[in-house]
């Protein structure tokens, strides 16, 4: 990927007594959140999370952030901080604890708990954790932590107050300012307050639903709708949300007991997730709701209820197998009602789509964010973020997790407020806060790294549009034997495809155009291989342009005998 900046340099030296904010991921897309704070040459990381691969990324399990500006200084990393539990902010761990495996992790019960089971699954054992609450105030070397209780869709969520001799920074997290709660824990704007009395000299704030006006509706709206939902449905009910969702959960399982339903989960992180959640107390299982996918089957359908994974349309996922009728044990039927309770995050629409038309194709209902209202946001609208500004006060903002639109909307609306310095910055700019005023500084590096399988970083932008167009164009494969004395046309050509035309005889009319094309390159005077090769990819790449409208990956092979 090339830099969204070309113009910017390397930042020269960091002013002795700055602070210099480097954000590898988050800034420009949601997801695949990682800031690193520099100060006296030692640094501090918040967050390491993944990117979920679009259409344009075939083959690709996740994205990771760049560690490249940083690869060579990870002994100098004094901790890194976890401001919640979701996968943009914690996912991509793993891949830097195989780097460095003692980086102290801190960050609150429930997201150190989701994180150790993610680490105990990539076998990394030995790892330090430092388990934090609102309130707490630690430190690692020169940077000054405390940490505020914020709302979010997932329990247990933090910002951060880092102080250092540049100043204090105070990153929101993701967050969002429902006042009504279902855990009652609100987002601490009385600890945002004193902050801003003592300055707050840059403020990081979550720009997901800047240009969403006013304020994003309490999770408790939802809990009539999910309500009638239940008592409308006459046969079985499949709820579709994130894994971590620990507060929809809560209210799907209160729901089901009100109606005198049984659940099961299906998906394995939904699984292992809400156990954690139950056994940390963030999840109240009514009694005897609970139960085993196989028992559950056993119970008429409308006393049924199952909590799946696949919101987003993942192929591999429980929902999208439901859609398919391929599931092991959850076949869906005709009457049977589908509640996708989650948002539906950019990219996803068409997968989330599909999932939705296979399951209406046997006949389910399905309750979704288009037709009903059963899901609310997690992040904080523009209205709460007006309220943040005019609470905090910052002399500095700089906008973060979000699209580039998503940052430009933030940054207006802390501008309304007379901020008076707003930095916009993508992914790789690097923004220096020297004498109180934040700068952009410069660029380091920072493009998108693939995993695939077990390989990380290995795929490259260049492998990937080769898939788009295998997988778009097809693929015709053209072997020329030639005489190695005279450079005539021995044997062929003899052309295949894939994904392109039904008969291999299409071809048959560029079979004399090529080997007329290659006596007139051997006639120039041009003999080798790589320059017969690149003919025959020239004359048929011509053809098969003007002739079919397409542009498919052309392998020529020229042997010489
Ligand atoms: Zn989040
Ligand atoms: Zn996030």
């Amino acid at each position: 990927m090339s830099h969204p900046h070309p113009e910017l340099s390397t930042p020269a030296a960091l002013p002795k007594g700055g602070l210099r904010i480097t954000p590898l991921g988050g800034l420009g897309e949601v997801g695949r959140n990682m800031t690193v704070f520099e100060y006296d040459d030692r640094l501090l990381i918040v967050d390491c999370g993944v990117l979920f691969p679009e259409d344009s990324h075939p083959g690709v399990d996740l994205i990771l952030p760049d560690f490249d500006a940083i690869r060579d200084r990870l002994d100098q990393v004094e901790a890194l901080v976890l401001t919640h539990g979701h996968e943009d902010h914690i996912g991509a761990t793993p891949y830097l604890l195989r780097e460095r495996g003692d980086i102290p992790l801190v960050g609150s019960e429930l997201t150190l708990a989701l994180l150790g089971s993610k680490l105990r699954e990539h076998r990394l054992k030995e790892t330090v954790h430092h388990v934090v609450k609102e309130g707490d105030r630690i430190s690692f070397g020169p940077f000054d932590l405390e940490f505020v209780a914020v709302n979010h869709s997932i329990p247990d969520a933090l910002a951060v107050a880092i102080r250092t001799g540049a100043g204090m920074v105070l990153h929101t997290g993701d967050f969002k300012m429902d006042q009504l709660p279902l855990d009652g824990r609100i987002t601490d704007l009385r600890a945002f307050a004193r902050l801003g009395e003592e300055g707050v000299d840059l403020f990081l704030t979550d720009s997901t639903n800047a240009e969403t006006p006013g304020f994003t509706p309490a999770e408790k709206s939802i809990t009539p709708v999910i309500d009638r939902v239940f008592h409308e449905s006459q046969q079985r009910i499949i709820v579709a949300c994130f894994a971590s969702h620990v507060h929809r959960v809560q209210q799907i399982l209160d729901a089901a007991y009100a109606h005198e339903r049984q659940v099961a989960y299906v998906g394995r992180s939904m699984v292992r997730n809400m156990a954690i959640a139950r056994d940390l107390g963030y999840l109240k299982v009514p009694p005897g709701v609970l139960v085993d996918t196989k028992d559950l089957a056993d119970l008429p359908p409308e006393r049924q209820v199952l909590i799946s994974t696949g919101s987003q349309g993942e192929p591999m996922s429980a929902l999208s197998r439901i859609a398919q009728r391929n599931h092991n044990f959850v076949h869906i039927e005709e009457g049977d009602t589908v509640l996708l309770a989650s948002s539906l995050i950019p990219g996803n629409e068409n997968a989330v789509y599909r999932v939705i038309n296979g399951l209406a194709r046997w006949g389910a209902k399905v309750v979704h964010k288009g037709n009903a209202l059963v899901h609310v946001s997690g992040h904080a609208s523009a209205g709460e973020l007006l309220y943040c500004y005019n609470i905090v006060k910052p002399k500095n903002v700089l906008p973060v997790h979000g699209e580039i639109r998503h940052m430009r909307a933030n940054a207006d609306l802390a501008r309304a407020t007379g901020v008076p310095n707003v930095v916009v910055a993508e992914d790789g700019v690097v923004v220096d806060l020297v004498d109180g005023v934040a700068s952009v500084a410069g660029k380091v590096d920072c493009g998108y790294v693939f995993v695939d399988g077990s390989s990380v970083g290995d795929i490259t932008e260049s492998d990937l549009k080769d898939r788009r167009i295998l997988g778009e164009e097809g693929f015709i494969s053209v072997i020329v034997v030639v005489d190695s004395v005279t450079g005539k046309v021995s044997s062929g050509p003899e052309i295949h495809a894939r994904g392109f035309a039904e008969d291999d005889s299409t071809f048959d009319e560029i079979k004399q155009p090529i080997c007329d094309a290659l006596d007139r390159t051997v006639a120039e005077g041009n003999t080798d291989a790589y320059q017969l090769q690149q003919t025959v990819r020239r004359v048929v790449g011509r053809w098969v342009s003007n002739t079919h409208r397409r542009r498919p990956m052309i392998i020529p092979v020229v042997i010489e005998a």
